[in-house]
């Protein structure tokens, strides 16, 4: 059968208009189903920066499974093959880049490592030096080519492609499941943090709260050899205590300083309450963040481009949560069937949503298409007609 034409005439609702839910939107559009959103915000929204719960408005993003669950390996690599070619897609902000995971103690490589592309050890000639904080005794890690998404960009570029795939939004704010539930052959929740308070079935969660520095820079950063390229830096103490784990991400015309992930929660009047960030932290505009972002980062980034920061009066400070299913430390997602059977959960994404994203449409594809029994597809197949719907290239 026709890929195109696999879901012909089944109705779908997906709830919540963030990375995930347009993603997978666009993928069953794709298998030729008549799909809805719901959402209250959406990704071109002007101002959605002042907003923390709709963590699409924060994403840094490195396509890179930072701060989720480690069973997401199969669903990063369909995602980071999806992203890679759509580097070629020049308005869409993605590009590909060198990149530097970096730590300073010794602990065993992280477990999405192997699903990374190119890796290979540090020091090898073709690569620039990695940067090296002063003092520090070793530096273990690897670099890779990963696919960085511009948000700037992307975020108008991919609610243009509902659009353009002719996905109707509804723009309305759910209270609770009656209201989400309405007249479609399938639910899709995608709410983030948002489906907690529409359905009572979520289960146990979590959030990481994050702090973004952003500087606007009139033209791309780079580094020394003259092209784009980024790291995640952990650092220790003397004493062997945690120093701060930072990252820097230019933009083409910001760049992008991070390195906070406070463990905490909402509370009734939906303000975060953290379990405190162990790091010696300062206030930057009102926001409490880790000193090593800045002091840290300041000097890594100075390493890599031979630029000294901007002043931190330039910086614009962003504040978004990070949502995770499961205890603090023990993070999940969910991509499945409710226990139910009611609706597709697709929730959980933490620090990865948008590294995640186009693996959680394939699976959402597959699942969706074997439940109605319109065939068996291998994740792989379905990442390719992604990819091909995104590239505007013919579905044969
Ligand atoms: C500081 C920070 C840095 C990050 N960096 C990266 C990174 O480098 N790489 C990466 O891959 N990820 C990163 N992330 C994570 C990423 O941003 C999230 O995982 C991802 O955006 C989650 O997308 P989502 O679509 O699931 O949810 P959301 O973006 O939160 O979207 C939820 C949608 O549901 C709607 N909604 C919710 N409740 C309701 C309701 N009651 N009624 C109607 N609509 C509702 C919202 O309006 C929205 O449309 C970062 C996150 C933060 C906070």
């Amino acid at each position: 059968m026709n890929p195109g034409r696999i879901l012909t005439g089944l109705r779908i609702d997906v709830l919540g208009a963030g990375v995930v839910g347009a993603a997978i939107a666009f993928g069953l559009r794709q298998l030729g189903a008549e799909v809805r959103i719901k959402a209250l915000l959406r990704l071109g929204d002007p101002g959605i920066q002042a907003r923390p719960d709709f963590a699409s408005a924060y994403a840094a993003a490195l396509i890179m499974p930072h701060s989720v669950a480690a069973d997401t390996g199969p669903l990063f690599a369909i995602s980071q093959d999806v992203f890679l070619r759509l580097a070629a897609q020049k308005a869409a902000g993605v590009r590909i880049q060198t990149h530097f995971e970096l730590w300073e103690d010794d602990r065993p490589d992280p477990w999405y490592a192997a699903w990374t592309k190119d890796r290979r050890p540090l020091g090898a000639q073709s690569d620039p030096s990695p940067p090296l904080r002063p003092g520090a005794a070793t530096l273990n890690g690897f670099v890779c080519t990963a696919a960085f998404v511009d948000m700037e960009l992307y975020r108008p570029w991919l609610d243009g492609q509902l659009a353009k795939s002719a996905i109707p939004v509804e723009r309305v704010a759910l209270r609770d499941a009656p209201a989400a539930v309405s007249a479609c052959d399938v639910l899709v929740n995608a709410l983030g943090i948002g489906a907690e308070a529409v359905f009572n079935d979520v289960g146990d969660s979590h959030l990481l709260r994050g702090v973004l520095l952003r500087f606007p820079t009139p033209e791309e950063w780079r580094g020394r050899h003259g092209a784009p390229l980024s790291y995640n830096y952990a650092a220790i103490n003397a004493d062997g205590a945690p120093g701060g784990d930072v990252y820097f991400y230019p933009r083409a015309r910001s760049l992008v300083l991070g390195g906070l992930r406070e463990p905490g929660r909402l509370n009734a009047q939906g303000d975060f309450v953290g379990d405190g960030v162990i790091l010696p932290t300062t206030l930057v505009q009102g926001v409490k963040l880790p000193i090593a972002m800045i002091d840290l980062n300041r000097v890594l980034v100075r390493q890599l481009t031979a630029r000294d920061l901007p002043p931190l009066a330039a910086a614009e400070v962003d504040v978004g949560y990070r949502f995770l299913l499961g205890r603090t430390g023990h993070p999940q997602k969910k991509l499945g069937w409710s226990a139910d059977g009611a609706r597709f959960d697709a929730l959980g994404f933490g620090g990865a949503g948008v590294t995640l994203s186009w693996g959680a449409a394939a699976e959402a594809m597959a699942q969706i298409a074997a439940r109605h029994q319109r065939g068996r597809f291998a994740l792989a197949e379905m990442g390719e007609l992604l990819a091909a719907g995104l590239l505007d290239a013919p579905i044969s």
